[in-house]
């Protein structure tokens, strides 16, 4: 009994205490700037700058107003937004939250939030025990009306001022190592999230417009082969969070590329890079003639199968992903026949989970159904966390594969059901290609994946992608031709230039230009010099399209030691 007493009495005291409240509620806010203090790339002056001003923003904050608790409250909403960089810490390690990231809360589904949240648990714990007892309190002090003496408030104020003033005289003299400059709203916290939620606004209300902004937009595409007798099949297929390293075919010393091994008329690109780790970019891209350096221009434009349809082509997009309010959504849409099999419950918001296989039959129906040459889009589910739902029992090939919590103590199995996914994807791509080669049609197949993953490969344990500063594991993917036996015998000089290219350095912006200079469409949007299937492609050092959407070198995108070796040892250029 005397203990429990001691314990009220103790309790009692924080509770009456305003001026211990009001400390320790600027403390809890203050957890997110020490952080980053740590960990930003940033000179010993600009990490003083990372601390001082928020502690003089929120000194100042707290002390205008006598009703500190109350004040707390009201300040939910930037509660939340310590708790979601938080989360994000320990997610990536690293990185103020991104525009692209709220871009893609508003983007994703329940069936993807779910699937994520098991792991993202230890920092859901860790952030509800940090921020809960706050809110308690603020709410007991509130109804106790334990208020902040003027005194003590004019006292604060004061100092605060002095630390947000001395803030924007050391900015001056701050230094970002891999930028070599330095911003209140690049590099200080809360001001960067701040700016970032603002340009994802801006952003999210110029996609709404996108059906208005581009209306007018024709590529004025026509074919130059009119000539043809046989019919022509233009395949592209997106893959999904795919990296090369674990394909067999870019040496993995695993056999999760059996089929394609062994297929004839199969191109591999070695060197392929993605221009952005976050799909809905990065899909973007591939689907259209925009890239890292001019992506503003994407609200006037429209996408690939715009093209091919200009060009008298058949347009078909079958997709195994949800639809997301995105340009991906704008773009397939397109499409004469738009079918997706990842229907979402409208009332759950619920995805039923598919295989990407069915999309297999489906495009055998349509190129039955429809006569005629065809431009055929499949999107699929590729390797997308939760990787154990991605293929169905038969491609149990790598076990354990039953991943019970996402962390480094599960890497094998984690890697054994992102195998199993590569195995899966290895057996869709060989069927798709044998239903295409029954059809006698000429055929020009291209697939690639909107970018890699991280799959806790060192010692920065990082996992999934989309992080704001990529890695060498989110970057390269995949990339493959295939064409039919009629397709290679009638394009010589595009198939010594397949040959000859295959080695260079290429990114994601190549595919709308090999897509359409296979095909022999005509447009003014056609860069042969981006062109796979041209003598004339140039290669020069490669972009990445980063937060703000600015075209940055990938080498500059503040990757590490880590990535560099990687790198080097796949003889990746720049
Ligand atoms: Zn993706």
């Amino acid at each position: 009994m005397p203990k429990n007493i001691h314990i009220t009495k103790k309790y009692t005291k924080v509770i009456d205490n305003p001026i211990a409240l009001f400390w320790f509620y600027i403390l809890v806010n203050m957890a997110p700037s020490l952080y980053f203090a740590i960990t930003q790339p940033i000179d010993i002056i600009g990490k003083l700058v990372i601390i001082l001003f928020p502690l003089g923003l929120y000194m100042t904050i707290f002390s205008l107003f006598k009703n500190s608790g109350a004040w707390l409250l009201l300040c939910f909403p930037l509660i939340f937004l310590h708790a979601f960089q938080i989360v994000l810490f320990y997610l990536y390690g690293e990185d103020v939250i991104a525009a692209d990231m709220f871009l893609n809360v508003a983007t994703t589904n329940t069936s993807e939030i779910n699937e994520l949240l098991g792991s993202l648990l230890p920092s859901i714990v860790l952030v509800c025990a940090l921020y809960i007892p706050p809110l308690v309190l603020a709410i007991l002090q509130w109804k106790k009306k334990n208020y902040l003496d003027r005194f003590f408030r004019r006292q604060t104020l004061r100092p605060a001022l002095l630390l947000l003033m001395a803030s924007l005289l050391l900015s001056f003299f701050s230094v970002n190592k891999n930028t070599g400059s330095f911003a209140f709203k690049h590099e200080v916290y809360p001001i960067n999230t701040l700016y970032n939620l603002q340009f994802a606004v801006n952003k999210w209300n110029r996609i709404k417009q996108y059906p208005e902004t581009s209306k007018d937009f024709y590529f004025q595409a026509h074919r130059k082969d009119t000539q043809h007798t046989e019919r022509q099949i233009y395949v592209l297929v997106i893959g999904e969070t795919s990296r090369a390293d674990n394909w067999q075919l870019y040496g993995y010393n695993r056999k999760t590329t059996p089929n394609l091994r062994n297929q004839n008329n199969l191109y591999v690109f070695e060197d392929a890079l993605t221009q952005s780790n976050t799909t809905h970019k990065s899909v973007s891209i591939i689907l259209s003639d925009v890239e890292a350096k001019d992506y503003n221009n994407i609200y006037q434009k429209k996408g690939i199968i715009q093209a091919f349809k200009e060009a008298g082509f058949k347009t078909i997009c079958l997709s195994n992903q949800a639809e997301n309010a995105s340009f991906i959504e704008f773009f397939t849409k397109d499409a004469d026949i738009y079918k997706t099999i990842r229907t979402t419950d409208t009332k759950t918001g619920i995805t039923v989970n598919h295989y990407d296989e069915e999309l297999v039959a489906l495009m055998e129906e349509e190129i039955e159904q429809n006569s005629g040459d065809l431009f055929i889009l499949l999107h699929t589910y590729g390797s997308h966390f939760n990787y154990m739902e991605r293929y169905p029992s038969e491609f149990k090939n790598f076990v354990p594969d039953q991943v019970n919590s996402v962390s480094r103590s599960y890497r094998k199995e984690l890697v054994n059901a992102y195998d199993n996914t590569i195995l899966y994807t290895d057996f869709f791509l060989s069927k798709t290609i044998k239903s295409l080669e029954q059809t006698q049609a000429k055929v020009a197949l291209l697939y690639t994946s909107d970018h890699g993953e991280d799959l806790f490969d060192d010692n920065r344990n990082k996992f999934l992608h989309a992080s704001p500063t990529p890695t060498y594991y989110q970057l390269r993917i995949p990339f493959i031709m295939w064409f039919s036996d009629g397709y290679i015998n009638q394009n010589t000089s595009r198939m010594h230039a397949v040959g000859q290219n295959r080695k260079k350095p290429i990114s994601t912006n190549t595919v709308f230009h090999t897509m359409l200079h296979a095909a022999h469409i005509q447009t003014d949007y056609l860069k042969q010099e981006l062109s796979l299937v041209s003598e004339t492609l140039v290669t020069e050092p490669r972009m990445y399209l980063n937060d703000h959407d600015i075209a940055v070198p990938y080498l500059k995108m503040n990757l590490k030691k880590e990535d560099f070796d990687m790198l080097e040892k796949n003889n990746i250029q720049e």
